[in-house]
C-alpha cells in the first residue's frame, strides 16, 4: 500500500517510522496537493493544511484511508469520506493537556499583560504603573466546549479561588458537573448567552464545524461583560474576528488571547497592532509530548486495520 504523506515536518518520526517498519510504501510532498498525482495512493498522512475536500476525493480514486495526526477534522470533508467508504483515523485527547496548558497561559499573559510587559522592558521603559492588573481568583470561567480541553482547562485552574460555567449542548448535567476533572466546581448552562454575561473569562473549546463558526460573533460580544477577556485556542472560524478586533480596540474587552485565525498567519495589521490581545501561531499543542502522541496515536489506530 502506498501512502502520502503530506506534511513531513510537522510529524513525529516514530509515526513515519512505525508505517515503514510495516512495511508500507512512503511517499512525501507539501500540503498543496494540486500538482501530486493523487490517484497512486492509498492512504493520505495530514496534519493540520492539508485539505481533503471533494476535489482531493475525485482525483484520489484508489483512497482508503486518510490519517489525520491531531485531533480537529475540519480540514477533512468527512460526510464525502463516508459516502465512498474512506476510514478516517486521527488522535482525540492526545494533545489536550499541552493544550490546557497552553489556554492556561494565555489567560495568565492576558490578565497580567506579560507579552505587553516583556515588550516595555526590552525598550528600556520602567512605567509599572501601567501594568497594574487583575488576580485570577474570584473570576467565572466559562468554558464553551467541555470535551477533552475543556475538562482539563478546569482541572488545571481548579487550584485557583474560581467559579467555572460549562456550555456543550452534546452532554449531560451529570457528565458536565461530576466530571473527574472539575471537581465539582463546575455549573452546566444551557444558554449560551447566559455564560457569556455572567462570565470573566471565555475559553472556547468546540471544533469548527457549520454550528460553531462565529458561534463567538458581533452579538455575543455586545453582551460580554466590559472586562470580560476570550481565549480562542480552537480554530479561528469560531471567533468572528472583525468584530473582535472592534471591541478590543474600543477597549470594551480587557483581552483577548489567541492561538489559531481566521487567515493562519494572520496578515490582519489591526489586529497585530492592538495592545491588549497576546498571539501565538498555532502553537497550543506543540510539545514534545503531544507532538509524539498525535503522530504516533493515529497512525496505531490505522494499523488496527491496515495492513501493508
Ligand atoms: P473534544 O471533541 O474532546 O471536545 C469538543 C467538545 O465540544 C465536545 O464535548 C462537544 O460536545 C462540544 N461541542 C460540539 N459542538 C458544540 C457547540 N455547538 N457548543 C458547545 N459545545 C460543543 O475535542 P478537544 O480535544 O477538546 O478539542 C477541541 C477543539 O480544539 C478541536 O476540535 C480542535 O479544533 C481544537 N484544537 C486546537 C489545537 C491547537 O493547536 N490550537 C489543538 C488541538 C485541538
Amino acid at each position: 500500500m502506498k501512502v502520502l504523506i503530506t506534511e513531513k515536518k510537522h510529524l513525529h518520526e516514530d509515526s513515519i517510522e512505525l508505517l515503514k517498519k510495516k512495511g508500507f510504501e512512503l511517499d512525501f510532498s507539501e500540503p498543496d496537493l494540486s500538482g501530486v498525482k493523487l490517484e497512486d495512493y492509498d492512504v493520505l498522512l495530514i496534519r493540520t493544511y492539508t485539505k481533503v475536500d471533494k476535489g482531493v476525493l475525485n482525483r484520489a480514486k484508489k483512497l482508503k484511508a486518510v490519517i489525520r495526526a491531531g485531533v480537529g477534522l475540519d480540514n477533512i470533508d468527512v460526510e464525502e469520506c463516508k459516502k465512498r467508504d474512506i476510514r478516517i483515523y486521527h488522535s482525540p485527547g492526545s494533545n489536550a493537556n499541552a493544550v490546557a496548558s497552553h489556554t492556561v497561559a494565555l489567560i495568565f499573559a492576558v490578565l497580567r499583560k506579560i507579552a505587553k510587559a516583556d515588550k516595555h522592558v526590552r525598550e528600556g521603559k520602567w512605567d509599572r504603573e501601567e501594568f497594574l492588573s487583575h488576580e485570577l481568583d474570584d473570576k467565572v470561567i466559562g468554558i464553551v466546549g467541555f470535551g477533552a480541553i475543556g475538562k482539563l482547562v478546569a482541572k488545571k485552574l481548579s487550584g485557583f479561588d474560581v467559579d467555572f460555567l460549562a456550555y456543550d449542548p452534546y452532554l449531560t448535567k451529570e457528565q458536565i458537573e461530576d466530571a473527574e476533572e472539575a471537581k465539582r466546581r463546575v455549573k452546566k448552562l444551557d444558554d449560551l448567552h447566559e455564560l457569556i454575561r455572567k462570565s470573566d473569562i471565555i475559553t472556547i473549546h468546540v471544533p469548527l464545524m457549520p454550528e460553531t463558526r462565529y458561534i463567538i460573533g458581533e452579538k455575543e460580544f455586545k453582551i460580554m461583560k466590559p472586562h470580560a477577556i476570550l481565549i480562542n485556542t480552537s480554530r479561528g472560524g469560531v471567533v468572528d474576528e472583525k468584530a473582535l478586533i472592534e471591541y478590543l480596540k474600543k477597549d470594551k474587552l480587557y483581552g483577548a488571547g489567541l492561538d489559531v485565525f481566521e487567515e493562519e498567519p494572520p496578515k490582519n495589521r489591526e489586529l497585530l497592532e492592538l495592545h491588549n490581545v497576546v498571539l501565538t501561531p498555532h502553537t497550543a499543542a506543540m510539545t514534545e509530548q503531544a507532538h509524539r502522541n498525535m503522530s504516533v496515536q493515529a497512525v496505531e489506530s490505522f494499523l488496527k486495520d491496515f495492513k501493508a
